[in-house]
């Protein structure tokens, strides 16, 4: 089964809009010809519509960082529907990144709303999993990871896994520079899409695109990306800089 790589570039709370247009204006000659995979940047919501316009044509997709679990504009101050981030030319969304599970008290059923809207919406969820070093420590990162398959893609179908991307995230990798070794990383993608097997069946599990995040950089790329079941990546640190970004991209010269 072929399956198109994406690299994802989670740019966090990073960035005014002027920072953003010149990363962005740096990065699209670096990676114009990148053909072997999918591209993928995630602003700051304010920068947004600079960089979109700044990437029109391009190759590289737009992605926004959070959406409102809301299936309709109403009246929810501090909230941006889907159709918004869609009519400034968003075609992903993260959804369920750690540290909004962290920090901003996220929860599984939340994260199944927010799948759901992006989904009406024709935004592609990026939805996050990953566990923590105490349950890794423990011995439960594959049940954690298993838990918050099944519970953030409740009652959704195979049809609609085909449009969405999962990212593990393993917590003690983000920011740490910590990286799973390809060899871990590539157990907990195998037990993911085995999870989506049971779920969904073969013919979806063996389509979906599972990304691996946590301290990608352009050194230790080509390892994780030469693993079965290992699609992509979801960079944080490394996408802030055009050129080591653009490194990531080319994980395969
Ligand atoms: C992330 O933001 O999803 C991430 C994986 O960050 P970093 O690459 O910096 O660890």
């Amino acid at each position: 089964m072929s399956r198109k790589p994406i690299i994802a570039g989670n740019w966090k709370m990073y960035k005014l809009t002027r920072e953003s247009l010149a990363t962005v204006i740096a990065l699209k000659p670096l990676v114009t010809n990148a053909n072997h995979c999918e591209i993928v940047i995630a602003p700051p919501f304010t920068s947004i519509k600079s960089v979109a316009d700044k990437l029109e044509g391009s190759n590289i997709q737009l992605a926004a960082q959070n959406i409102s679990g809301e299936l309709k504009q109403g009246a929810h101050t501090g909230e941006i529907c889907g159709d918004m981030l869609y009519d400034v030319g968003c075609t992903h969304v993260i959804v369920g990144h750690s540290e909004r599970r962290q920090y901003y008290g996220e929860t599984d059923a939340q994260i199944n709303r927010k799948i759901r809207a992006a989904l009406q919406f024709k935004l592609k969820p990026i939805f996050c999993v990953g566990e923590t070093l105490a349950e890794r420590d423990e011995g439960r990162a594959e049940a954690v990871v298993s838990d918050q398959i099944d519970h953030g893609l409740a009652e959704l179908t195979a049809e609609s896994l085909l449009r969405i991307i999962v990212a593990y995230e393993p917590i003690w990798a983000i920011g740490t520079g910590r990286t799973a070794t390809p060899e871990t990383a590539q157990i907990m993608h195998a037990v993911i899409r085995q999870c989506l097997g049971r779920r969904f069946g073969a013919e979806a599990s063996n389509t979906v695109r599972i990304l691996y995040g946590g301290s990608v950089n352009p050194d230790n790329i080509a390892g994780l990306m030469h693993e079965a079941d290992i699609d992509g990546a979801l960079v944080g640190g490394a996408s802030l800089e055009a050129a080591s970004f653009a490194r990531v991209v080319h994980y395969d010269r």
